[in-house]
């Protein structure tokens, strides 16, 4: 029994390819992002379309999926919070190893070798910790409305953006006391 959902649409079945190193297979599909796609202030909207155009490669070790996934990333600008978005297409790769097998060629589930190698479960992979991989990649780590926004005001918090000749007086400290004092003569 494989522990992946079958019925899951980023589970792919490559039983078709055979394990015949050569043979491919491509996938043109849209889904539904799944949710916690991307980190702080910047993700892939959960439910938003993702298109995945994908190949499925068997190779000697296993199977290689590689392709591109086409999605939305939506956040807030770190310079002015202005909320953003934008389309982006990442590049995903990953060779989904043949389980270990005994030498009674039964496959070892938890077998001790590299767990950092993902594997195919039962001829399934899952393209979920693919897609995760690549978004993260993706993300700027400090995404910008547009790349010359003029951030906030850092002495009231004005959009700079929509108002690029906003200045505030300069009063030099040392003579703020003496304004006061002249403003207080002028009254
Ligand atoms: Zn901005
Ligand atoms: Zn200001």
């Amino acid at each position: 029994m494989s522990t992946l959902d079958p019925s899951s649409p980023l589970v792919l079945d490559t039983r078709e390819l055979g394990r015949r190193a050569g043979s491919m297979k491509k996938l043109e599909f849209t889904v539904a992002a799944p949710a916690d796609l991307g980190v702080g202030l910047i993700a892939v909207p959960p439910g938003s379309e993702i298109e995945i155009d994908a190949r499925l490669e068997s190779v000697i070790d296993g199977v290689l999926v590689s392709g591109t996934a086409l999605l939305t990333i939506a956040g807030e600008c770190s310079r002015c919070l202005e909320p953003l978005s934008f389309d982006t297409e990442v590049d995903m790769q990953e060779l989904f190893e043949y389980p270990a097998t005994d030498s009674r060629g039964r496959e070892i589930k938890n077998g001790s070798d590299d767990e950092e190698q993902p594997k195919l479960d039962d001829d399934l992979l899952d393209l979920e910790p693919v897609i995760r991989d690549a978004v993260l990649l993706a993300l700027p780590l400090a995404p910008l409305c547009q790349p010359d926004c003029a951030g906030l005001c850092i002495t009231c918090g004005e959009n700079l953006n929509d108002h690029p000749e906003h200045a505030h007086e300069e009063v030099d400290p040392r003579w703020a006391s003496l304004a006061q004092l002249l403003e207080l003569e002028d009254e």
